[in-house]
């Protein structure tokens, strides 16, 4: 892989261009995408921001996601694009596995597939220019790096800004995790400028759900979740009759796996969600306890030190099993 400022020289010369993130987005994947898509057709690029999948109604307000193809609904629409594209930038995601169902699309074109990522252990073999960086807050911030590092500051607008600051807010925690830098405070400060209305920012990603939301939250606190003092651990696990009785859709069950962090004394949250055809688990953590590694190495999965996820092929209640005996052989970490 080599490094993406050895494309700051071309990146005027007119091009296709598709940009691409992982599987069901969060705030970062969505909003670093369509920050760069934004400055991207500035250049004058055909530019198409790709989604393997379908993504969470609380990223619609983002300028932009009118646009964007769901590649398991227009697949042949989607697949054209990135067979026709020069260029494939790949963000927020370490391994093509991360695309789901595109994969293979993504592996067969002979684009130049383009990374800007911040997680652990990225395949860079698959990818010819790119830049990783485990220690950024957010693909959003290297994203507004790349902008700024190739010389194209005055590009910056409103759109951009608040693509940027929406995925920067997100993967931060709305700034308080360890990852809050002054250089994101200083990024904060530049976006802030084009004069976007930050609060309206935080309504739209957090103040925009649904009662059954609330009441499954509830039902899922009350019912759903096991203390285990002696790990320093809570565990939460849903199974797929939940999701049905309360209506849950894609996105709605983000930001649940935080909560248990909150009870004093626990270092590490997790969640396992029975979504039929999987098993979708989130991990979190406080202090040292590496998440990273815990999911890569029980649960097929990965991410960062303090956050990560996976997914099992096993029914529930096994997987709840492969947890329990985890916590166990990794007492010593967690006592
Ligand atoms: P979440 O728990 O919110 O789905 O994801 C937390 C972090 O772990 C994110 O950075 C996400 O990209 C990463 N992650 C989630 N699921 C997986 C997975 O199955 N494999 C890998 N490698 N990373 C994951
Ligand atoms: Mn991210």
């Amino acid at each position: 892989m080599r490094h993406i400022q050895d494309l700051y020289g071309s990146l005027a010369q007119k091009r296709k261009i598709v940009v691409t993130f992982h599987q069901k987005p969060d705030g970062d994947a969505m909003g670093s995408a369509l920050g760069l898509y934004h400055f991207l057709i500035q250049f004058g690029h055909e530019v198409t921001v790709v989604c393997p999948t379908n993504w969470a109604g609380f990223l619609n307000w983002m300028p932009g996601t009118d646009k964007v193809l769901d590649f398991d609904h227009k697949k042949e629409a989607a697949t054209l694009k990135m067979k026709e594209a020069d260029w494939i930038f790949c963000l927020d995601f370490n391994t093509p596995a991360r695309t789901k169902n595109m994969e293979p699309v993504l592996r067969e074109v002979s684009a130049k597939k383009i990374l800007i990522d911040h997680h652990q252990q990225p395949l860079v073999e698959f990818f010819d220019y790119g830049i990783s960086n485990v220690d950024k807050s957010s693909t959003a911030e290297m994203v507004y790096d790349f902008i700024e590092d190739s010389g194209n500051d005055s590009k910056i607008n409103s759109a951009i800004a608040q693509c940027l600051y929406a995925g920067v807010m997100t993967d931060t925690g709305s700034f308080r995790f360890p990852s809050t830098t002054a250089s994101v405070h200083l990024m904060v400060a530049r976006l802030m400028q084009t004069g976007f209305d930050h609060s309206k920012v935080h309504e739209n990603l957090f103040d925009n759900f649904l009662e059954n939301r609330f009441r499954f939250f509830g039902n899922t606190l009350l019912h759903r979740m096991e203390v285990f003092y002696e790990y320093n651990t809570a565990l939460i696990s849903i199974p797929q009759h939940d999701l049905i009785k309360f209506n849950i859709q894609t996105g709605d069950t983000e930001g649940l796996v935080n909560f248990p962090l909150s009870i004093r004394g626990i270092k590490l949250a997790a969640i396992i969600i029975d979504r039929g055809d999987e098993r979708k688990s989130s991990f979190r953590s406080k202090g040292e306890f590496d998440v990273n590694r815990f999911a890569r190495k029980y649960f097929n999965g990965g991410g960062h030190p303090n956050a990560a996820g996976g997914r099992n092929t096993e029914p529930l209640d096994e997987v709840v099993k492969i947890f329990k005996r985890a916590l166990k052989e990794n007492e010593s970490l967690l006592a």
